[in-house]
């Protein structure tokens, strides 16, 4: 396996990235340096996380904050559960979840771009994607893999 990662998750580029400072991010999967990233073609941001045995390269987005630093939001390779699909984006960190698989975990949102439904991951050590159900009155809170009708 290798263990140097190369090239931009975001494009095609396969060379190397501009290094940057230690960030820290809203959403770690562990508790290890992430070293921000740049992709010298389309400027996106990753982050190197550096495991005891190899170094892990994952995308992270800026949300930039007036008179303060900006959040750092990671966002995970996630197949969404209800259709497969690779296409996949985040759209709420840490949300709640009426029905967590541990209180320990904390829970993200991602929306399927094709089939257009949600997912919920947990992403403490290894990621786990759930389908997700928006609450019919609370809209920020969510229920993990609902019946299916
Ligand atoms: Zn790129
Ligand atoms: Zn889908």
């Amino acid at each position: 396996m290798d263990n140097k990662p190369q090239g931009c998750l975001w494009c095609d580029y396969r060379g190397p990235v501009v290094a940057g400072e230690i960030i820290s991010v809203v959403n770690p999967q562990v508790t290890l340096q992430h070293e921000l990233r740049r992709c010298p073609e389309c400027k996106a941001a990753m982050v190197d996380i550096r495991w005891p045995d190899r170094i892990m390269r994952r995308k992270v987005r800026e949300s930039p904050r007036r008179f303060r630093r900006s959040l750092w939001v990671i966002v995970y390779p996630v197949e969404c559960a209800w259709c497969g699909s690779h296409n996949t984006d985040a759209y709420e960190v840490n949300a709640t979840v009426s029905n967590p698989v541990s209180t320990r975990f904390k829970y993200d949102i991602y929306r399927c771009l094709d089939c257009e439904r949600p997912n919920a991951i947990s992403y403490l050590g290894e990621v786990y994607v759930h389908r997700a159900d928006q609450d019919k009155e609370f809209f920020s809170l969510w229920h993990l893999d609902p019946d299916v009708e």
